[in-house]
């Protein structure tokens, strides 16, 4: 029986470590975290029902791969769509931006620039099917050249720049064609969330008869004389025939620091943001009904304004109004520095910004979740940037958000990527016979 290690239980570890059990192969997946599902996990405050994701998630109904999985390990009635609505910040108001009628009264840029952004984001979710070309072109200086460079300040570059912050000039058109493509404005949960998903895809994995290990970070892997893999684990070395890293770039160069150095450069040259979300808790809502608000920085001192309770009701958290702050850094920001405490008291003054009204005394607790690995950047011609997930040395694979492309990272990509590491890893050790 051919015996994997899966490194990392989130989303793509353990679709791969099912796919690979299902196949009849012996996986134990070893997760640093106590609990499953990675950046997808969450979190529950002391009476809340559901547990809340520690950075904000949704489905688009797009999500094929996720919706294919979810139907497969018999979860599929708990996942559920809805079309909350998202809308952008101008001057001290809200607009919606979720549908071409929205965009055409959005105030913030004359007329015929708001047609010209309409038929430029037309042309990328409708019309060019061929994103490789645009992988040639900065988002940008494409949107400036297609929209206008009104539209591009007043619509595009807050995306970019809250996105990507020092890197957004350097963001390809390929990543933007995707991220219009992708998207729906029907938004898809879980009952009990994320959590609930992840705890379900473990089970499905254990079923498979699958070992999954928390708490248990991998400092190293190393290839036997004989070809297979030797990981030091807290019940002592383990050796597999494969291994599976779903690490970050850098933990990986570390894990393996055998594999080549042509290898090792491609995954070191790999660029990424971290992430920091402060979740505030209200004894009421924020905004009456918007769930995602893109705010400007530096206006505002993060990039989104997530209100979970504006798409899932507060029942399910004990009746607080549950309010995500969010924003993407790189890791030497002072944000991976500075206490909970002291987020909040720079994030908090904005909300004002939202609602006047806003008073301090709403606030019925906080919570800060931070990763230095969340959002990949991908920059020109990135397709030939991408370390193949077989590595070089044989029986070693690597499956990471770095290599989801052109899609922007998400769990329906990791499912995706988890497959298809499973499917490679199959291949390469076909069942005896
Ligand atoms: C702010 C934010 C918002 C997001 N919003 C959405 C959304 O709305 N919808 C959506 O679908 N996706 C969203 N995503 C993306 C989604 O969470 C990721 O694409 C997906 O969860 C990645 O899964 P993964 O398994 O590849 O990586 P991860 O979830 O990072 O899993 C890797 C796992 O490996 C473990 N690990 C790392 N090093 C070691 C080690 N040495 N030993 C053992 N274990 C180790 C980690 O603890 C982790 O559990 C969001 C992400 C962020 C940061």
């Amino acid at each position: 029986m051919n015996s994997a290690a899966v490194i990392g239980a989130g989303i793509t570890g353990l679709t791969a470590a099912y796919r690979l059990a299902k196949q009849g192969w012996q996986v134990t997946v070893f997760e640093a975290a106590r609990e499953v599902g990675g950046l997808a996990s969450g979190y529950r405050g002391g009476d809340w029902d559901w547990p809340l994701e520690r950075f904000y998630h949704h489905l688009f109904a797009s999500d094929s791969h996720m919706r294919g999985l979810v139907d497969e390990i018999g979860f599929g009635s708990r996942l559920f769509f809805r079309r909350p609505v998202t809308a952008q910040w101008w001057e001290g108001k809200t607009y919606p931006l979720d549908s071409p009628g929205a965009v055409l009264r959005f105030p913030g840029v004359p007329l015929a620039d708001r047609v010209r952004f309409g038929g430029a984001v037309a042309y990328l979710r409708f019309l060019c099917r061929d994103w490789r070309k645009l992988e040639k072109s900065t988002a940008a200086g494409w949107c400036r050249r297609a929209m206008g460079d009104r539209a591009y300040q007043a619509l595009m570059r807050p995306l970019l720049e809250g996105k990507f912050g020092e890197h957004y000039e350097e963001v390809n058109t390929a990543w933007l064609w995707a991220r219009f493509r992708a998207r729906t404005p029907q938004l898809g949960y879980f009952e009990g969330g994320f959590q609930a998903f992840a705890d379900a895809l473990a089970a499905a994995a254990r079923r498979q008869g699958s070992r999954i290990l928390t708490g248990q970070v991998i400092e190293q892997v190393r290839q036997d004389p004989d070809g297979r893999w030797s990981i030091e684990t807290a019940e002592g070395v383990q050796t597999f025939d494969a291994v599976l890293s779903t690490t970050s770039p850098g933990t990986l160069a570390k894990m393996a620091p055998e594999l080549p150095a042509s290898y090792l450069d491609r995954v070191r040259k790999l660029r990424s943001l971290g992430a920091i979300v402060l979740t505030i808790a209200l004894d009421r809502p924020l905004s009456p009904q918007v769930y995602w608000l893109n705010v400007p920085k530096p206006r505002f001192p993060f990039l989104a304004l997530v209100e979970h309770t504006n798409f899932i009701e507060p029942q399910h958290y004990g009746g607080v109004h549950l309010v995500y702050c969010g924003d993407y850094i790189p890791v030497e920001h002072e944000y991976f520095k500075l206490s909970a405490d002291e987020i909040l008291e720079r994030f908090l003054p904005a909300l004002r910004d939202v609602n006047p009204q806003f008073s301090r005394e709403w606030v019925k607790g906080w919570w800060m979740h931070r990763e230095p690995y969340a959002q990949p950047v991908v920059s020109l011609n990135h397709s030939k940037n991408i370390p193949p997930i077989a590595s070089p040395l044989a029986g070693l694979y690597w499956a990471s958000m770095s290599q989801v492309y052109p899609w922007d990272r998400g769990t329906n990509f990791a499912v995706e990527i988890g497959e298809m590491a499973a499917a490679e890893m199959i291949r390469a050790r076909p069942p005896a016979g």
